[in-house]
């Protein structure tokens, strides 16, 4: 980018950040991506980029979301990442902020001087040392703490993250994952992450203004499954009724492969849940 335009769109964001700090400013979600176990023709993977206040985290990263994120931020205004869980479909493009941070030619500030908070299960440093380093010499030396500051979450955690409060419950998914609330200025959001049923999703999400939550199949397997298989995902119609049971404000439905039917998802939820329901679409920001 040229210089001149740099400094255009430095002065701009100054300007807007200025005219948020003077109003009060509601918190947003921007899906990055949405597609449902890896991305599909219409969207990268799993990754939302929350606004709160004068924070700005990213609830994954999955396959594309990089990319999709420098069409909303600077990578480097980002205060936080927070992963529900370590599967690629969340997490494969750690890999790329990993070069972003430490060989962009002209970063506004020194990395290593500023680590990027990452919230996530507890082996992340070491996954993300072996997918970042193609050679094992290059993983035997590559210690990612000298841009990153790693926070293991784990059941039940509360931290205050950049002047929101992020806490965190662990979930029923066949690896270590968790959903996560982030709660500013009176406002709240509960994401699922991916899990089966679980009244630890219901606990956390309880009351919550919006619930960003994952719908993966549909609830009729059509011979498949008579009852979907459970300590994996959720159908359309397991997403509403945990929407029901937490008593969220909205319900916004997430993560549907691109081999199924979104819509067919949507319309199990709507029938297990009386309040407002939305598929999620990439690039669209949602108002919690
Ligand atoms: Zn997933
Ligand atoms: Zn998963």
């Amino acid at each position: 980018m040229p210089e001149h335009v740099w400094r255009l769109n430095a002065v701009a964001e100054q300007a807007d950040r200025h005219q948020w700090t003077v109003s009060v400013r509601p918190m947003r979600l921007i899906v990055l991506g949405c597609s449902g176990s890896g991305p599909g023709p219409d969207s990268p993977a799993s990754g939302y980029l929350v606004q709160a206040g004068d924070a700005h985290l990213v609830l994954d990263l999955g396959n594309g979301t990089l990319g999709a994120l420098q069409r909303h931020l600077d990578p480097w205004e980002l205060d936080a990442v927070v992963f529900s869980h370590l599967h690629p479909d969340h997490s494969a493009d750690f890999a790329s902020l990993v070069v972003h941070r430490r060989y962009h030619p002209r970063p506004p500030f020194d990395p290593a001087s500023r680590p990027l908070p990452v919230y996530a299960p507890a082996e992340a440093p070491e996954r993300f040392a072996a997918a970042y380093a193609a050679s094992a010499a290059e993983r035997a030396a590559t210690d990612l703490t000298d841009v990153f500051a790693f926070q293991p979450l784990s059941d039940g955690a509360v931290a205050e993250v950049a002047g929101t409060v992020l806490r965190s419950a662990a979930v029923d998914h066949p690896c270590e994952a968790y959903a996560l609330r982030v709660e500013q200025g009176g406002r709240s959001l509960v994401y699922s992450g991916d899990t089966g049923p679980c009244p630890g999703l219901v606990e956390l999400a309880r009351g919550a203004d919006v619930l960003l939550c994952e719908a993966t199949w549909p609830h009729d397997g059509g011979g498949a499954w008579d009852e979907p298989p459970p300590g994996v995902h959720l159908s359309g119609r397991q997403a509403g009724e945990h929407a029901a049971a937490a008593g969220v404000g909205r319900l916004l439905i997430t993560h549907v492969p691109a081999w199924f039917d979104g819509e067919q998802l949507l319309a199990e939820a709507k029938a297990a849940f009386d309040g407002p329901v939305e598929l999620v679409a990439p690039d669209v920001a949602y108002t919690v």
